[in-house]
C-alpha cells in the first residue's frame, strides 16, 4: 500500500495496514516468519530484527494493523488475552489499587484477585452502570479503571467516555476490554480511554482456531513501558498465531455485520417465545442501555443471553439438544455456540453475588443462515 492521500476506511485498513507486499519476493500476503533469530551483517547492524521474542515481522504486521483498527498509534500482540492483561497488571506496583466492573471476564478478576494480590495490589469491583459508584470507589492510590462493555454474560453496556473521565479525574488509566464489540463496532480510544485490550481468540481471529491477545493505545510512553514488559516477561504469540489473527482481521467488518444482523433477528425471535422470560441484547429497544449502545457502537454484536423458564435444568437440557449450535465455551467465531454460564464459563462464581441467573443461556451467534439457527433453537427449546 503506497502512502494514502486520504484517510482510509476500516475495511481497507483491515486488509492493508502493515501488510505491504513482502520486499524480497513480492508475496502479497505477509509470510509466516517461522524463525527464532535473524542474521546480522555486523554486530549492531541488522534489518530491525534480532531475536524473535523481541520482534518478528509477522507479529509486527499484526501490531500495526491492530493499532490502525482501534484508531490508536501503537499495538502490541500477546500469546493470549490473559497475557495481555498480565502485561497491564505489571504496570502496577505494591500499594496500587484497581477499580473494576463487577462482571468483567472471570479470568481478569482472577488475575487481580488471586495472582496480583500477592504483589500487594488491591481491587474494588463495582457496578459500572452507575458512574457515581465508580467515583465513590476511587481512592488516592487508584491507578487503573478496568472497563468491559458489553459485559459477559448479561450484556450490560457501560458509558466509555464517562468512565474514562472519572479515571482521569483520579489520575488513573482507563482500560477497556473491547473483546465483545471488536474495533469494528466500538473504538474506545476515540472515546477517551487510554488502553484497549483484546482476546483476539474471539472476533478478531474469528474462526475459533487460535489463542491470542492484544493491546492498543495512543500514548508513546505507555507503549514503551508495555513493550518493555512484553519483551521482558515474554508473553508473545508465535508467528503462525499472529498470522491467523492477521488473516481473521481482514474479514472482521463483514463478519461483524452478519453476526450483528443474525443476533438481532434471534433476539427478537426469543423475545416472543413463551418459554423465554427475558432476553439480554443491546440491540433490543427493551435493553436498559439501548440508547447508550446506539451512541457508542456501530451495531450490537453477536453475543446475547436469555433466561429460560425452568431454571438451570431447562437451560442444560436445551444446550444438550442443539444440533447446529455447538455446546462450548468461547465465542466470536463464524460458528454458533451455546453454553450455560452458571455451569460452565461462570462456574467459579456460583453461590456468590456475581453468579448469573440459573436459567441463563448464552449464545455466540455465528454467521450461518439465520433461519437454520432459529429452527435449531426452536427444536432445542422444545
Ligand atoms: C476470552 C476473553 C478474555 C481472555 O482471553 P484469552 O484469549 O482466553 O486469554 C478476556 N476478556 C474477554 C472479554 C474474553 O472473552
Amino acid at each position: 500500500m503506497k502512502s494514502p492521500r486520504r484517510r482510509l476506511g476500516f475495511e481497507t485498513l483491515a486488509i492493508h495496514s502493515g501488510q505491504e507486499p513482502e520486499s524480497a519476493t513480492g508475496a502479497v500476503v505477509v509470510p509466516i516468519f517461522q524463525t527464532s533469530t535473524f542474521a546480522q551483517e555486523a554486530v549492531g547492524k541488522n534489518k530491525g530484527y534480532e531475536y524473535a521474542r523481541t520482534g518478528n515481522p509477522t507479529r509486527a504486521a499484526l501490531e500495526t494493523c491492530l493499532a490502525d483498527l482501534e484508531g490508536g498509534r501503537w499495538g502490541l500482540a500477546f500469546a493470549s488475552g490473559m497475557a495481555a492483561s498480565d502485561a497491564v497488571a505489571h504496570l502496577l506496583t505494591r500499594g496500587d489499587h484497581v477499580v473494576m466492573g463487577d462482571d468483567v471476564y472471570g479470568g481478569t478478576y482472577r488475575l487481580f484477585a488471586r495472582v496480583f494480590d500477592r504483589a500487594g495490589i488491591t481491587l474494588t469491583a463495582v457496578d459500572m452502570r452507575r458512574p457515581a459508584a465508580v467515583t465513590r470507589a476511587m481512592r488516592r492510590n487508584t491507578r487503573l479503571v478496568w472497563i468491559e462493555t458489553p459485559s459477559n454474560p448479561l450484556l450490560k453496556v457501560l458509558d466509555l467516555s464517562a468512565l474514562a473521565e472519572i479515571a482521569h479525574r483520579g489520575k488513573a488509566l482507563a482500560i477497556a476490554d473491547n473483546t465483545f464489540a471488536s474495533p469494528y463496532l466500538q473504538q474506545p480510544l476515540r472515546l477517551g480511554v487510554d488502553l484497549v485490550l483484546h482476546s483476539t481468540t474471539k472476533y478478531l481471529g474469528g474462526h475459533s482456531d487460535v489463542i491470542g491477545g492484544a493491546l492498543a493505545g495512543t500514548d508513546a510512553a505507555l507503549r514503551d513501558r508495555l513493550s518493555f514488559i512484553q519483551n521482558a516477561a515474554g508473553g508473545v504469540p508465535g508467528p503462525l498465531d499472529a498470522w491467523l489473527v492477521l488473516r481473521g482481521a481482514k474479514t472482521l467488518a463483514v463478519r461483524m455485520e452478519r453476526h450483528s444482523a443474525n443476533a438481532l433477528a434471534i433476539a427478537e425471535w426469543l423475545t416472543e417465545h413463551p418459554k423465554v422470560t427475558s432476553v439480554n441484547y443491546p440491540g433490543l429497544q427493551s435493553h436498559p442501555q439501548h440508547e447508550l449502545a446506539k451512541r457508542q457502537m456501530r451495531a450490537f454484536g453477536g453475543m446475547l443471553s436469555f433466561e429460560l423458564r425452568g431454571g438451570e435444568a431447562a437451560a442444560k437440557r436445551m444446550a444438550a439438544r442443539t444440533e447446529i449450535f455447538a455446546l462450548a465455551e468461547s465465542l466470536g467465531g463464524v460458528e454458533s455456540l451455546i453454553e450455560v454460564p452458571l455451569s460452565m464459563t461462570h462456574g467459579s462464581v456460583r453461590g456468590t453475588k456475581l453468579a448469573p441467573p440459573a436459567g441463563l443461556v448464552r449464545l455466540s451467534i455465528g454467521i450461518e443462515t439465520v433461519d437454520d439457527l432459529i429452527a435449531d433453537l426452536a427444536q432445542a427449546i422444545g
